[in-house]
């Protein structure tokens, strides 16, 4: 197997040296005024040991992606709780219901839910939704503290703040985020 590499010189090595970075790319760094052919022969003398080491950082890199969207998830959610919460005020201005909570989860398969009590979830991914379609998850759960059902009663209630809530219903059942 042929290890690529990149080589450096530099006026400071003393000696030859082989290093990898995170993005798994192998660095030979050789002293100025050595032939560049110790390079190569350098890292075919030392191919296990590379071999070994970009093989740890390759399965390191998952772990660092994991913490990226770790980190995504909870400026996500700090982002989505604002959101609601503007959302929510905003259209409760019409409404005037009586919501009592509003919490974000990370649920997989769905948007958003409203309790009897009205207690309100939404998914943490309305941080990532267009504006109609958030608007109309925030009115699709704020008309449930009123009418706790999909009954044409519920709908009328929705169509006062969003009339076109059947295409933006579509639209966000085939929303990927
Ligand atoms: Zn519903």
């Amino acid at each position: 197997m042929k290890i690529i590499y990149t080589l450096r010189k530099s006026k400071r090595a003393r000696t030859i040296r082989i290093s990898i970075n995170h993005e798994a790319r192998v660095m030979v760094t050789i002293p100025r005024l050595m032939p560049e052919f110790f390079a190569d022969r350098f890292v075919k003398k030392n191919s296990k040991w590379i071999l070994t080491n970009l093989e740890k950082v390759r399965l390191k890199g998952p772990v660092f992606q994991l913490k990226g969207s770790r980190n995504e998830y909870l400026t996500d959610k700090v982002r989505a709780k604002k959101i609601a919460e503007e959302k929510l005020a905003e259209f409760n201005k019409f409404y005037n219901f009586n919501v009592r909570r509003i919490a974000i989860r990370n649920t997989k398969s769905r948007w958003g839910s409203c309790s009897k009590k009205g207690n309100i979830n939404f998914n943490y991914k309305i941080a990532q939704l267009p504006e109609k379609l958030a608007n109309y998850l925030v009115v699709h759960e704020l008309c449930h503290i009123e009418q706790m059902n999909h009954s044409s009663k519920f709908w009328d209630l929705v169509k006062k703040t969003v009339p076109d809530y059947k295409a933006r219903r579509k639209e966000l059942r085939n929303f990927k985020p």
